[in-house]
């Protein structure tokens, strides 16, 4: 059997609104798994390619992930109860490159991307948070909660129901003019979001590491379905990414 491929135990599932937030057995996923890798899980029902779903976090023996339900493959994934066994490839992908332990990071995330980034900040020395959701709906308490025992959390929601109204990017802008500059950033959640906070970081002369959620088939860089531009160059996004680097 391939060293990647793992059968997990469900050891604990919640759900909020249309988010599934499952904790599975998975010995040393602490030494495993890097922040900003990925799962590529068999969800069931009559979806034959498997989903990428982040690594939300990890501990000695438990790694956990929290999903949407978007379509089929999550919609069967979410059916799953605690005992149920998860066929997933384990860990994929690059992920955030966060060696260096005395500089100060910034982790934004939007909406589901959120979730990969609560284990990158775990692994950061000095870090915040900007965590940006459409609304105070979409803001899952337990994970917010979690996140602020790590760092200093904004939250911010695009219709002002929860924490500051507004957009990531502006919190980013916020947070620069009033000289609190980060040495990274690091970001994952939608295009137009990211796009606006790798500009802001080119800008400021600021490295940014940025996860891509592109369509995935393999996960292991081979039928190349994820491929798309990035920086002008075409990347494989699951075996080349998630994470990608823009120097300042
Ligand atoms: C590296 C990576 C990490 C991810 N991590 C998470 C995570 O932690 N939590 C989470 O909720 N989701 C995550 N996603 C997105 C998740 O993989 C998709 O939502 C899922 O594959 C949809 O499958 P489905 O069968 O439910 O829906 P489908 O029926 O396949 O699609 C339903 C809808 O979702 C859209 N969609 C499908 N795949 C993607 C994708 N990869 N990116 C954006 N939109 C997509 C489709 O265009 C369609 O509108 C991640 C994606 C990638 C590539």
């Amino acid at each position: 059997m391939n060293k990647n491929h793992y059968f997990c135990e469900i050891t604990e599932k919640r759900t909020y609104n249309k988010l599934t937030d499952i904790t599975v057995a998975f010995p040393d996923a602490d030494k495993i798994c890097a922040p900003g890798q990925f799962l590529h899980i068999l969800c069931g029902g009559n979806s034959f390619l498997r989903r990428p779903i982040s690594i939300c976090d990890v501990s000695k023996s438990t790694l956990r992930f929290i999903f949407e339900i978007r379509g089929e493959g999550t919609a069967a994934l979410a059916q799953k109860e605690e005992g149920d066994i998860v066929d997933m490839l384990a860990p994929l992908g690059h992920g955030f490159d966060l060696m260096k332990k005395d500089e100060k990071v910034i982790a934004i995330g939007g909406g589901i991307g959120c979730f990969p980034l609560l284990y990158a900040a775990k692994k950061c020395g000095n870090v915040s948070a900007i965590l940006g959701f459409r609304n105070a709906e979409a803001a899952y308490p337990k994970f917010v909660d979690d996140f602020k025992e790590v760092c200093d959390v904004i939250l911010m929601t695009d219709d002002g129901s929860a924490g500051i109204k507004g957009f990531t990017p502006q919190g980013l802008e916020k947070m620069i003019a009033n000289g609190e500059r980060p040495d990274k950033i690091i970001t994952c959640g939608p295009m137009v979001m990211m796009e606006k906070i790798i500009s802001i970081a080119r800008e400021n002369g600021i490295v940014c590491l940025a996860s891509y959620e592109e369509r995935m088939g393999c996960g292991i860089g081979t039928c190349l379905c994820c491929s798309t531009k990035i920086d002008g160059k075409m990347r494989c996004v699951c075996k080349e990414g998630p994470v990608f680097e823009f120097a300042e």
